[in-house]
């Protein structure tokens, strides 16, 4: 939680825990020999989506491979628009641009609801649009029944980006597939790996056959003698998880209700704290997994020296997030494209440090610290 750097305690944005539990369960793998595509990760498929009140998962490499191995099983592909936010993390539109699909940017809702505006995307529909990717921005349950019945009426494939919040509520209930993940910074981490939740079964079985190069069988299903031999069906990929990050995994997962609380009861503090002037989007009634504490700082204000003075003071800040329409790539595969509240939130958010790790005392230091600075 503490690094030191030129004799100044960091608060970090957000710190993976990681201890005992993991070091036994690695060890645990390593003794049994078998390291990759066994029973572990099956566990840890049927487990998470145990969780979340589904009866299996594909576990896959990263959540950018989970994307993009469901909208390849949803049919997406060269031709289609998938309607996409643009305040989210990049991984969310990279998906769509390697099926050969064109992401279609919607803008955000208001600055006190940074979600994906249905309006707007209604608006950017047209006769090539296939799919809907909802980002469960910060880990705030967006109104998925609405975006259901949006996709019922326009025959849309409806996927959840729930990066940000493993473990609410909800998640995955409403879309055709869902897709976490455990990078290192995220609620739960496996270092690296990702989960595909779905209802269909059909779309969980696509998903394995492309995660393992398109193969009719597994090594663990030859190692058993299930089979002897298998079949190449379709183009698959190599975004396999492996025992080792599923033995995190299954550490992590026991912990992560836990880690939930802790992350709301801090976010809920922050919110008690924080002058009127320094904003937490959403209503704080809505569920949510707490991932992010982003606050939107009044207009004018130079948000730069800003987090000069927090990290002098100790305390790391980030951006969530420049709108994808904003980089190079986008902005030149896209010329021209405005979304002005898309734009406005991302010149004048910041996030602050929030993790289960994190105590009240350092809420306190940090809102009083930003309160001088602002
Ligand atoms: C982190 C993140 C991803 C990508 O996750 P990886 O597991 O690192 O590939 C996708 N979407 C959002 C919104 C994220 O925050």
């Amino acid at each position: 939680m503490h690094t030191s750097s030129g004799g100044i305690r960091q608060i970090s944005l957000g710190d993976p825990i990681l201890g005992q539990g993991e070091s036994d369960a690695l060890r645990a793998v390593i003794e049994s020999g078998w390291v990759t595509m066994g029973e572990r990760v099956q566990e840890f498929e049927q487990r998470f989506a145990q969780l979340h009140r589904q009866t299996d998962g594909v576990a896959v490499s990263s959540a950018t491979a989970g994307l993009h191995l469901v909208l390849e099983a949803l049919g997406v592909g060269p031709g289609d628009e998938v309607l996409v936010p643009s305040l989210t993390f990049v991984a969310t539109t990279n998906a769509v641009l390697y099926t050969g699909a064109t992401p279609k940017f919607v803008d955000i809702e208001s600055l006190e609801s940074p979600m994906i505006d249905l309006e707007d995307a209604a608006r950017k529909l047209t006769p090539r649009t296939k799919a809907v990717m909802v980002v469960n921005y910060a880990g705030y349950a967006p109104d998925w029944q609405r975006w259901r019945e949006f996709c019922d009426a326009h025959k849309l494939a409806f996927v959840e980006d729930a990066a940000h919040s493993p473990g609410l509520a909800g998640s995955s209930r409403w879309a055709d597939a869902a897709v976490y993940s455990f990078f290192s910074n995220k609620n739960m981490t496996t270092a690296e790996g990702g989960m595909i939740l779905s209802r269909h079964e059909k779309v969980l079985s696509d998903c394995r056959l492309l995660r393992a190069h398109g193969m009719t069988a597994s090594t663990l299903d030859r190692h058993k003698g299930h089979v002897s031999g298998y079949d190449v069906i379709c183009l698959g990929y190599n975004y396999r998880l492996d025992e080792l990050r599923a033995a995190i995994g299954l550490t992590q997962l026991e912990r992560l209700p836990k880690w939930n609380q802790i992350r709301n009861r801090l976010s809920r503090r922050y919110r008690d704290l924080l002058p009127e002037r320094l904003r937490v989007p959403f209503s704080s009634e809505i569920p949510h997994t707490a991932h992010l504490l982003p606050v939107v700082l009044p207009p004018q204000t130079d948000r730069a020296q800003i987090m000069q003075a927090m990290r002098e003071a100790g305390i790391q800040t980030s951006v969530h997030y420049t709108p994808i329409h904003r980089f190079t790539l986008y902005r030149e595969r896209f010329p021209g494209l405005s979304l002005p509240v898309s734009e406005e939130y991302g010149s004048r958010t910041m996030s602050l440090p929030l993790h289960a790790g994190l105590t009240e005392d350092q809420v306190d230091f940090i809102v009083s610290t930003l309160t001088r600075c602002v």
